[in-house]
C-alpha cells in the first residue's frame, strides 16, 4: 500500500479516456489499495485511476456512508433518476469549486476487488461522487459541466468535499 501522488489539472491525462481492465490480478489489487490510501490521505472522498496518472478503469469512494469504501473495476451507470445541483470539487483542480446538477440516484455495476459482479446503488453525495468518478474515467472534469465555477471556500468540506 503506498500512497501515489495525485495528478493536476491542466496536466493532459486527464483528459484521456482510461481503459477497460481485462481481469483481476494482483497488480490491480494493489492500485485498489494505492488509490484508497491515496484518497484517505488527501483528504477526499473518491478517487478515479487517471488521477494517480494511471489510464485504466478502476475508482475508489468513501462518502462516510453505510457503504464504506468502494472499490470499483470498469464501473457502468445503468440507471439514472432525478436531479440534484450542489457543490463539488476535484482533488485534481485545488481551490475550485462549482454547482453541478447531476441525477439524484444512480445505479453503477462493475466488479469488485474479486472480480465478483456488483452493482451499488447510491443517493445524494455517493450519486455525485459515482457520476464525478465515472466522469473522470472519460476524461470529463467537473469544470466541463459545472453550471456555474468559483473559488473553494475555506470550510467547504462540510458540504461534499472532493473527489
Ligand atoms: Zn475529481
Amino acid at each position: 500500500m503506498a500512497i501515489r501522488i495525485i495528478v493536476k489539472h491542466p496536466d493532459p491525462v486527464l483528459r484521456d479516456k482510461a481503459k477497460p481492465i481485462p481481469k483481476i490480478t494482483p497488480n490491480i489489487q494493489k492500485l485498489l489499495d494505492d488509490m484508497a490510501d491515496t484518497m484517505y490521505d488527501a483528504p477526499g472522498v473518491g478517487l478515479a485511476a487517471p488521477q494517480i496518472g494511471i489510464l485504466k478503469r478502476a475508482i475508489v469512494m468513501d462518502v462516510g456512508d453505510e457503504h464504506g469504501l468502494i472499490q470499483l473495476v470498469n464501473p457502468e451507470i445503468t440507471y439514472r433518476e432525478g436531479e440534484q445541483l450542489g457543490p463539488e470539487g476535484c482533488l485534481s483542480i485545488p481551490g475550485l469549486q462549482g454547482d453541478v446538477k447531476r441525477a439524484q440516484k444512480v445505479r453503477v455495476k462493475g466488479w469488485d476487488r474479486e472480480g465478483n459482479e456488483v452493482e451499488i446503488e447510491g443517493t445524494d453525495l455517493l450519486a455525485r461522487c459515482i457520476q464525478h468518478e465515472v466522469d473522470h474515467l472519460n476524461g470529463v472534469l467537473f469544470t466541463d459541466v459545472a453550471v456555474k465555477v468559483y473559488d473553494e471556500p475555506r470550510d467547504d468540506e462540510e458540504e461534499g468535499g472532493r473527489s
